[in-house]
């Protein structure tokens, strides 16, 4: 790598790492970064001279410390299995997570709702799990990197003034190829906890109220669960919230887990058919946009006559698109698609009828006793490596999802759950309500406070972050036509932007997109960022030959005047 990253340096080539290419690809890849779509996908590496790298065969760890349970990692070691890597490498017996557990008895505090990223990718990103009280900053204890003229640098938290060492999480890959981590490890712990899907009335959270004593605010939640996250399906006629919790307990003997089970006790039925649907309600205006990925789901699946058995029985829309799905089982695509085409508007116009009976077919009330569901909260009991992680069981291929992510300072939590709820609720027309709700879920967690210079939770100390950060994560359904940056996020962004309250953007997924030169959201997220400019001073010693800045990230900071990489030999 020190060899690669000082040919580059010499060469004047861009070059960038790639850990499991769950961030959009144009935080990951080189320039020419126009020749790819800018997803959340499996993709090649746009095409030319500049450097692309995987790590996919540099992915052992080692005990470094046995008492401070320290653990050094090569930083192509996925944190779990990765269905979608390409390699076939990432299995659960080669991940981070379940070693430390089987191997030592440890574990990291707290994990993102999967665990496919590498810990490289997922440290470069600021990602994080959602809890107030755990966070894997806390694990991290040093990172070892080649920075962007191949010299090799390490930095820790017990370094005599740590403040480098608070630069690199997140560093976009711009602080140099990271090439190890090093952990601080707890014990290993189990998890046991539930989750309810109610009504918005009916939930135990007064998710967009100021709360009382026998229901606490979403933010006095937030701040009492150990792990939290709540999905909500604010849909016009379907709306209602699932509240995900769960709290550390210590390993017993015996130990027998119980799995929780995402999209109710029949997930792969439900995956398929809501990928089917997904894919035909969002692409109705143009039915023939839909044809690769509906030969995506087609190829996932087998014959599912249960399934059509349960959209048939959804009224007339629902025999329609049933009288097409059959159509796709037994002809094809194409057959499903002329089939569909002339009833386009109609299923359209209806799309406030029908969405709320497919969503109670799989996201089914728990006092809903004809649902799937069985007619009381869920609950679980497992290990925490494969329990926290709670969307690992997401096919995602099936339902391939996209995100933009809002960070907003925790006491602004419940101001910024009455906006997102106004929005949600006022337009007068059902049309506009579904084009600013989506077909998909919105995600409320936290994040707690870090010190971190480029993470959005990360707080002086003193600032109004210094107790955490709510986070707001719209879905998208990658199965749907068009760039959600260009469609979907952008009355969003500028719903929070005008309304004063602060926020900051996940650095790995969905942000706005504008052309080279405009200041306009360069300016808004300096001024969130306390140590944007440390970090641009930084970046700019650590990679004198900007090797590492791609268009992407130009954008992303402004630094559009900064030279291209050139041969310095
Ligand atoms: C289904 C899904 C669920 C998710 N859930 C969560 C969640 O719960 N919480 C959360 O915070 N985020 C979540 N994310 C976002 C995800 O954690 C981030 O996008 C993360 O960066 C992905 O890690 P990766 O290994 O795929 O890295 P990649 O996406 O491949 O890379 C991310 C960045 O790291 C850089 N990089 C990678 N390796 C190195 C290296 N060795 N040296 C230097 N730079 C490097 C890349 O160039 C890129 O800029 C989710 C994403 C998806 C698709």
């Amino acid at each position: 790598m020190v060899a690669l990253v000082t040919a580059a340096y010499r060469e004047g080539r861009q070059l960038r790492v790639r850990g499991a290419a769950h961030s959009v690809s144009h935080a990951t890849y080189t320039d020419p970064l126009a020749a790819i779509a800018n997803r959340v996908e499996q993709q090649s590496p746009p095409p030319g001279e500049n450097v692309n790298v995987m790590l996919d065969k540099y992915a052992g760890w080692r005990v470094k410390d046995e008492e401070r349970k320290l653990v050094e990692v090569d930083a192509g070691i996925h944190l779990g299995a990765d269905p979608s890597d390409p390699t076939g490498r990432a299995t659960l017996e080669s991940s981070l997570l379940y070693r430390l557990w089987r191997d030592k008895g440890w574990a990291l505090s707290d994990t993102g709702g999967i665990t496919h990223q590498t810990v490289s990718g997922f440290t470069a990103t600021g990602s994080s799990g959602g809890s107030l009280q755990f966070s894997v900053n806390d694990n991290i204890w040093g990172i070892r990197a080649i920075d962007g003229t191949g010299e090799v640098y390490e930095v820790s938290r017990d370094d005599p003034d740590p403040d480098l060492f608070y630069s690199m999480s997140p560093n976009f890959g711009l602080l140099g190829v990271v090439s190890k981590i090093t952990f601080e490890c707890v014990d290993a712990f189990n998890i046991t906890g539930q989750e309810a899907v109610t009504t918005m009335d009916g939930c135990a959270v007064d998710v967009v109220g100021n709360g009382a004593s026998d229901r606490p605010s979403l933010e006095a939640f937030l701040r009492e669960a150990e792990y939290a996250r709540l999905e909500w399906w604010p849909q016009r006629g379907a709306e209602r919230i699932l509240t995900w919790q769960c709290q550390q307990i210590r390993p017993q003997l015996g130990f027998r887990p119980t799995r929780y089970e995402e999209f109710t006790d029949r997930p792969k039925i439900a995956e398929v058919v809501i990928s089917l649907l997904f894919t035909i309600l969002g692409n109705l205006d143009d039915l023939s946009q839909a044809k690769a990925k509906l030969q995506l789901t087609f190829d996932e699946v087998e014959t599912d006559l249960e399934a059509l058995a349960k959209v048939a029985k959804l009224g007339k829309i629902g025999r329609i698109v049933a009288r097409a799905l059959r159509e796709l089982l037994e002809g094809g695509v194409g057959g499903a698609i002329t089939m569909l085409e002339p009833f386009a508007s109609l299923i359209e116009r209806e799309l406030p009828v029908i969405f709320p009976r497919v969503l109670g077919m799989f996201i089914s009330l728990d006092n809903d006793k004809t649902g799937m569901q069985k007619g009381e909260p869920q609950s679980f009991r497992d290990w925490a490596w494969r329990g926290l992680p709670m969307d690992n069981q997401a096919n995602d291929v099936l339902v391939p999802t996209e995100f933009t992510e809002l960070w907003i300072p925790l006491p602004r939590t419940g101001d910024a759950v009455r906006l997102l709820n106004g929005y949600f609720t006022e337009p007068r027309d059902d049309r506009e309500a579904y084009r600013r709700t989506g077909l998909n879920a919105w995600e409320l967690y936290s994040a707690k406070p870090t010190r971190f210079w480029m993470a959005a939770s990360h707080t002086t100390g003193d600032d109004e972050w210094k107790e955490g950060a709510f986070r707001i994560d719209t879905y998208w359904f990658a199965g749907n036509p068009g760039d959600p940056a260009l469609t979907f996020y952008p009355p969003l962004w500028e719903l929070f932007r005008e309304s004063g309250i602060p926020f900051r953007l996940h650095w790995g997924k969905f942000q706005p997109v504008y052309e080279p030169g405009d200041r306009r959201w360069v300016d808004f997220f300096a001024v969130h960022y306390p140590r944007w400019n440390d970090f641009l001073r930084l970046r700019e010693r650590r990679d004198p030959n900007n090797i590492f800045l791609t268009s992407y990230w130009r954008d992303r900071f402004g630094l559009w005047d900064a030279p291209t990489p050139k041969p310095t030999l």
